[in-house]
């Protein structure tokens, strides 16, 4: 199993990823839970990348892709990966893709929709439960901003592909691991 996850800040990706992976065997790369990881170890490369995650800017494509590419080119040898929040831009899919062409190819894109007032609402939730440094509401905001410009014009470009299919998400996790269930390849 080869599927990329897209959808904005607060659409059940993560949920969703760590389900799928459970069940399948497949790896759940994500790549905003990596880049926490290296800030929180104070690695050189998390030094780097803090003020980013903190304003909710995208982290340098370079940067991701050497992150990415070593976990996802082993998990491809494997049961396959789940990738959660790269590619994040046109740019990175193309660069993906050109790596990934023969060894890994992307197999499905799933789009979690979900409407923008449920979204504001789970990542305020979010905010209050966990801690952390880009769930102020302000860089809550500014990461929509960032998925409407930078993340939404893949949809046309997976959907372009032959590999996009939309999923309504804005129900409940069960429900939502349902439908998704029912949508995976063969
Ligand atoms: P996430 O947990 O996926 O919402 O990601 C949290 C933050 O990590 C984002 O706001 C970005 O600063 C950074 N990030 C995660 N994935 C990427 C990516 N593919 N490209 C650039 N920045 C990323």
């Amino acid at each position: 199993m080869r599927l990329v996850l897209l959808g904005a800040p607060g659409s059940g990706k993560g949920t969703q990823g760590q389900r799928l992976a459970a069940r399948s065997g497949a790896e759940h790369i994500a790549t905003g839970d990596l880049l926490r990881a290296q800030v929180q170890q104070g690695t050189e490369l998390g030094k780097q990348v803090a003020g980013y995650l903190d304003s909710g800017a995208l982290v340098p494509d370079q940067v991701l892709l050497e992150l990415a590419w070593p976990l996802v080119r082993a998990a491809a040898r494997g049961a396959g990966y789940i990738l959660d929040g790269y590619p994040r831009s046109v740019a990175q899919a193309i660069q993906f893709d050109r790596l990934a062409a023969t060894e890994a190819p992307i197999e499905s894109v799933f789009f979690l929709r979900v409407p923008r007032d449920e979204l504001v609402a789970r990542l305020l939730r979010r905010a209050a439960e966990q801690d952390r440094s880009d769930d102020t509401e302000e860089v809550i905001l500014h990461r929509l901003r960032v998925f409407d410009s930078q993340t939404s014009p893949l949809v046309d470009y997976y959907r372009r592909a032959g590999l996009l299919t939309m999923i309504e998400a804005g129900a409940a996790a069960d429900d939502v691991a349902a439908v998704l269930l029912a949508a995976l390849p063969a």
